[in-house]
């Protein structure tokens, strides 16, 4: 499996960062090898400083598809949940003003917390948005709603298939609201949609 992630897909994140808001998606790739399954704990790593959690909305592909028309992308995604983007934040920074790629900021062991699934049926709420939000300590970090992204999840999965094609088991992180910050060894996080808890991730 390969998890494809999307930059920027929020305007007041993008804002929070001092990044201008992209005018198409902005994707990245993490291997396989990033997943954090189970609610185990992630071990801070040795190479920075500045580890920030960025809560999104997960998209779990269930069916092959290139070219994707954005119509039929519904079909090729039955189960959603939250997961968080661990981003080594100073080392993105030192990419970014290098011009270099930020897979060592972004797609390190474990760097992406994948929670448990539930249908989309479940999720979505009755406007057709999904809610979400993240809580470090038991305390809200981040809120986010479907509805405020800058491209949908249709027209992402339409995106997404014309460069990458989509293999039953990928994952796609949509993106983060704004309110990302720091974790220390010893925090805890707990990802939901609406009241559902469907993440909780220890810092060691
Ligand atoms: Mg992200």
């Amino acid at each position: 499996m390969k998890i494809i992630c999307v930059g920027r897909n929020y305007a007041a994140h993008a804002e929070e960062l001092n990044n201008p808001v992209p005018d198409k998606p902005l994707l990245f790739l993490k291997p396989d090898t990033a997943q954090l399954l189970d609610n185990n704990p992630l071990y801070y790593p040795g190479f920075t400083k500045e580890l920030h959690y960025e809560v999104e909305i997960l998209l779990k592909i269930c069916k092959n598809g290139k070219f994707i028309k954005p119509k039929f992308a519904p079909d090729y995604y039955k189960e959603v949940s939250t997961g968080i983007d661990f981003t080594a934040r100073d080392v993105q920074r030192e990419c970014k003003k290098k011009g270099h790629p930020w897979e060592i900021a972004k797609a390190w062991n474990h760097s992406a917390a994948i929670g448990n699934f539930i249908p989309k049926e479940e999720a979505f709420n009755k406007n057709g948005h999904i809610e979400f939000s993240l809580n470090k300590n038991n305390d809200q970090v981040q809120k986010g709603n479907s509805g405020n992204m800058l491209t949908g999840f249709n027209e992402l999965i339409s995106y997404i298939s014309q460069y990458f094609m989509l293999l039953r088991g990928d994952v796609i992180f949509t993106g983060t609201p704004k309110g990302v910050g720091p974790v220390e060894r010893g925090d805890s996080l707990e990802a939901f949609i609406d009241k559902k808890s469907l993440l909780s991730c220890q810092i060691k």
